[in-house]
């Protein structure tokens, strides 16, 4: 995946694409499948804003099922069902506990009867779809309780687990970013939209600006579609179309690995998880409205004092703010609404088109992004006239092994414990880099030293680190350890490790000592505000 800017210039594109996140990639990557001529720029790094600041669950949302969103849980569902079968290596079976306690605000029925729903909804999406084993369970007391040890018990009546899906975010939207490039389109990271260009009222271009060299270019473009995210409401109307609300999430030390917990918040009867992610375990979310700057969103004292008190509400041992390892802060768009709280929002997705013929995606959430961006391309094709049918629902991710999956892994796994490679480091190599592991593993041959792990808690090893670093169109330290290879929220990394790391990278990153020194202080000035 190289960067290019000198692309953009010069051509005449069917769709230009202004925001990298998983709504543009979807649609980038749809619209050059479907044979158009397309050019996709994003102002900082791939999925720098929500798309890597998610609870990365592919799931109906079993949650909606309480408003009646029924719409809404069973078009998720079949894009689960869907992103499972298509790519195994990006998402994954994911199954969660419900607790049941005396004081629950869910009582067994009625959680039985939502479950039940669920199940069918997931039953309805198709039987030809194969699948993990997603139905409901009932576990009494006892046998709940030996499921989840790090659930306090007192009061604890049972509880069910059921089956969804979880993804890497922000890998998500880089494999559809490198799965678009290889069906021709220009990806430009690192690139800002600043500008539109019309002629007759109609939009037939864009000024965008190179960040990293500080020069600008016209693109021509037919059709510009803007999947911005919250600068959506930077300017009208998109402020007019949305309702933003952040979501904050904290990374705690791993208490479960296998299996997520979804639970209700005491304060204000809200469902929050506590979900499994590269053994280091997530908690989240918050939801209040947002009403400030959409460059910074920032993790706030209220948002961990609030996470931290609901979660240790479940627990047998408390957490305290010092077993915090790190935490993250992502906007929510919405569709306008005035709906007191929202969490009561719906999160369903809808395009605008304004008078000036931009389209503007709004709302939506990681899972559906599929089905929503192909109705964004459908829309710009009756634009252009163009008849072509959507393939991404048929069509296996780029990073997709091409035989049997499972087969397919037995066979790395055996060659990865040859190399001396941890069976928890082979499991997240693949579901990180998919078919092009076998690069990552050859890389080993040549240099054995490269299968040690990074950091001893985590499961990410030296030679992945550079494979990132080398394919992966990284510009900075705080790509490739936020995005590329989450370290930064997972871990606390101290300025030696830092450093080590950005020494590792230096020669394929073509960074020289004072380069070095800028993208460690970067990476150490703080969280990072997204
Ligand atoms: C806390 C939280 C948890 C969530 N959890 C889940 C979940 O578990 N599962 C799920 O399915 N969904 C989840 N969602 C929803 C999901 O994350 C979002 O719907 C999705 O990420 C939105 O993607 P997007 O592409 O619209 O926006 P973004 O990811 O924000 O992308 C927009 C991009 O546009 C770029 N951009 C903006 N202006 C310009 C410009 N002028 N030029 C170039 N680039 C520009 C930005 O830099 C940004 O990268 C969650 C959301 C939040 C906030």
């Amino acid at each position: 995946m190289k960067r290019d800017f000198s692309l953009l210039a010069g051509r005449h594109f069917d769709l230009l694409v202004c925001g990298g996140g998983i709504y543009g990639a979807w649609t980038a990557y749809d619209a050059a499948l479907r044979g158009l001529s397309v050019a996709i720029v994003e102002q900082g790094d791939w999925a720098g804003a929500t798309s890597s600041a998610s609870s990365k669950l592919i799931h109906g949302g079993l949650r909606y099922l309480e408003t009646y969103d029924f719409k809404l849980v069973r078009k998720a569902i079949l894009e689960r069902q869907l992103l499972l079968k298509l790519a195994p290596h990006r998402v994954w079976p994911l199954r969660f506990g419900v607790p049941i306690y005396k004081d629950s605000r869910i009582g067994t029925l009625q959680l039985k009867a939502g479950l039940m729903l669920y199940d069918f909804l997931a039953r309805l999406s198709g039987k030809n779809m194969a699948g993990p084993d997603i139905a409901h369970r009932h576990f009494d007391r006892a046998a709940f309780a030996r499921r989840f040890p790090a659930l306090a018990s007192d009061g604890l009546k049972g509880g069910f687990t059921y089956g969804d899906a979880q993804t890497d975010d922000a890998r998500l939207v880089l494999e559809l970013i490198a799965g678009a490039m290889g069906a021709g389109a220009v990806c430009v990271n690192y690139c800002q939209l600043t500008g539109l260009m019309e002629s007759g009222g109609q939009v037939c271009g864009a000024t965008v600006h190179d960040q990293l060299n500080n020069k600008s270019a016209q693109v021509l473009a037919r059709q510009i579609v803007y999947t911005a995210g919250q600068w959506t409401t930077a300017s009208q109307p998109g402020r007019d179309w949305c309702r933003l609300s952040k979501g904050v999430h904290l990374v705690m030390p791993g208490t479960m690995t296998e299996a997520a917990l979804l639970l209700t918040a005491q304060s204000d009867g809200r469902v929050f998880f506590m979900i499994p992610w590269y053994g280091m375990t997530l908690i989240g979310t918050t939801d209040n409205d947002y009403k400030g700057d959409i460059e910074h969103v920032v993790v706030e004292k209220e948002d961990v004092a609030y996470l931290l008190a609901e979660a240790n509400h479940y627990l047998k041992t408390a957490w305290t703010e010092a077993d915090i390892v790190g935490s993250y802060a992502g906007v929510r768009v919405m569709k306008r609404s005035d709906h007191a709280s929202p969490s009561a929002v719906s999160r369903d997705w809808e395009l605008q088109t304004a008078g000036n013929g931009v389209h503007y995606s709004i709302g939506g959430k990681i899972t559906s992004a599929r089905g929503d961006a192909a109705s964004i391309v459908n829309t710009v094709c009756a634009q252009l006239g163009v008849d072509a049918p959507c393939a991404t629902q048929s069509r296996r991710f780029p990073w997709a092994p091409e035989t049997n999956y499972d087969q397919w892994s037995v066979a790395v796994n055996a060659r990865a414990n040859r190399l001396g490679i941890a069976p928890e480091s082979t499991k997240w190599l693949i579901r990180r880099h998919g078919k092009r592991v076998e690069e990552v593993l050859r890389s080993i041959e040549g240099e054995l030293r490269l299968a040690e792990c990074i950091v001893a808690t985590l499961p990410f090893i030296y030679a992945d680190l550079l494979f990132c670093a080398r394919t992966e169109m990284v510009i900075h330290l705080e790509d490739l350890l936020r995005r590329r290879m989450p370290l930064l929220i997972l871990a606390q990394l101290s300025e030696g490790t830092l450093r080590r790391i950005a020494e590792t990278v230096a020669a394929a990153m073509g960074w020289d000592e004072a380069a070095i020194n800028r993208e460690v202080a970067t990476c150490r000035s703080g969280p990072c505000p997204r």
